[in-house]
């Protein structure tokens, strides 16, 4: 048989520019990461070909024996890496995840608590665009317009006035440390659910570098894909057995049908990866270098939101230097430095375009980036923001690190 690559010329050029984009570029989209091989070769598998709708042991179909380890063998990992008694490996995203969460969980029109979109939230905590604005009574809560943290008090304030049935804790877009332990308190407080959404931060979580969600939450939803360095896909946890057999009819019958094996086979890997002791040093890193590089941005007269970070990201208010996220993207992207935009609290920019640009650090840390280079990306894009051509310094420098 011929090798895909000369069956198809047309997308294995795309994939092979696509390859090169990424070795050149300086990669510091939040959301991003670098895959090992392993994982991709598990993605890029046999197991695409199988169908097993179900569960280990309980499926559908026949000639599940092997994929049934496998699922089995990501579900250990998973649980043993989250300290979860229950893990639910199938979601196909986060946002998958997050469906099933609201539909185990709640029913259509009640009320949920969750972080404002402009202030850091994702939009499956009720953005009017998304399923759960639509199908849900939204209440937003935000940050302290003076800390930029976020406001403990007005999050207890708000639960007791709208007494919503679930309380969501977790965010795409914010750089401090979320207190697992006070959401708990307010949702006992007013009988809610503690939904915890840990996609930006479960790779922080797993190597105990942020406190974890697991003994506070009810259900823990993830992606894997972020600072967890496994393929894009999502992840259910939780430790109250009850709940979990809720999530799992919710995933199955309930949102989804056939798992996609390959892709679990890439969780189990990635899972088995984040368990080792590199992981916890790599994530260690990632930290110190979104530190670094905030500090230098702050040195070149930059603000920082809430003045810091304390895990893999940061926003920067580039209003001060006469920009929005659109017009600083399109700079960014002239020189290949990838960013996303991003809104601000209270932001005075139009939302299309944010006052802000979020910049995160795993991607770059997976190519062996430290402190010290962080002086340079620093330069880099505070010179590609002033108009400055610096392409061919972006290639030079990160071209020379290792790429999994
Ligand atoms: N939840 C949060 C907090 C996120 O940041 C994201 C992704 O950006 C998601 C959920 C959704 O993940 P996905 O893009 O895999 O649907």
């Amino acid at each position: 048989e011929t090798h895909a690559a000369e069956r198809d010329t047309a997308v294995f050029d795309l994939i092979q520019q696509e390859a090169e984009r990424q070795r050149v570029g300086l990669e510091l989209i939040a959301s991003e990461n670098f895959t090992s091989a392993a994982v991709r070769e598990a993605v890029g598998s046999v197991l695409t070909n199988k169908y097993a709708e179900g569960y280990p042991g309980k499926r559908w179909y026949g000639g599940c024996e092997v994929v049934d380890q496998v699922e089995l063998l990501a579900i250990e990992r998973a649980k043993q890496l989250f300290g979860a008694a229950w893990a639910n490996v199938q979601p196909h995203s986060g946002s998958s995840a997050n469906i099933a969460v609201y539909g185990a969980l709640l029913s259509e029109g009640d009320t949920v608590l969750g972080l404002d979109l402009a202030h850091g939230g994702h939009l499956t905590h009720g953005s009017p665009v998304n399923f759960s604005g639509m199908r849900y009574k939204i209440v937003g809560y935000q940050v302290d317009p003076e800390t930029e943290l976020i406001d403990m008090d007005k999050v207890r304030a708000l639960a007791l006035e709208h007494q919503p049935r679930m309380i969501i804790a977790g965010a795409s877009a914010y750089s401090r440390i979320i207190d697992f332990a006070a959401f708990r308190a307010i949702a006992d407080e007013v009988g809610a659910v503690l939904f915890a959404d840990i996609a930006h931060i479960a790779g922080l979580v797993a190597a105990g570098l942020h406190p974890s969600p697991l003994p506070h939450a009810h259900v823990v939803a993830t992606t894997t894909h972020k600072t967890l360095r496994g393929p894009r896909s999502g992840l259910l946890l939780s430790s109250d057995l009850e709940i979990a057999a809720k999530l799992d009819r919710a995933i199955f019958p309930g949102h989804q049908g056939g798992p996609l094996e390959h892709v679990i086979a890439g969780k189990a890997i990635a899972f088995g990866e984040a368990l080792k002791p590199e992981f916890k040093a790599y994530s260690a890193q990632i930290i110190k270098n979104a530190q670094a590089l905030a500090a230098e941005f702050q040195a070149r007269g930059y603000r920082v939101v809430s003045g810091g970070t304390d895990n893999h990201l940061f926003v920067l208010d580039i209003r001060p230097q006469g920009l929005n996220g659109t017009k600083a993207t399109k700079l960014l992207d002239a020189n290949h430095i990838t960013i996303s935009k991003s809104t601000l609290p209270y932001d005075t920019e139009k939302i299309l375009h944010g006052g802000g640009i979020r910049i995160g650090t795993p991607a770059v840390t997976t190519r062996g980036m430290v402190e010290e280079h962080m002086k340079t990306i620093a330069d880099l894009i505070d010179r590609a923001l002033k108009g400055e051509d610096v392409k061919a310094e972006v290639h030079a420098f990160a071209g020379g690190f290792y790429l999994p």
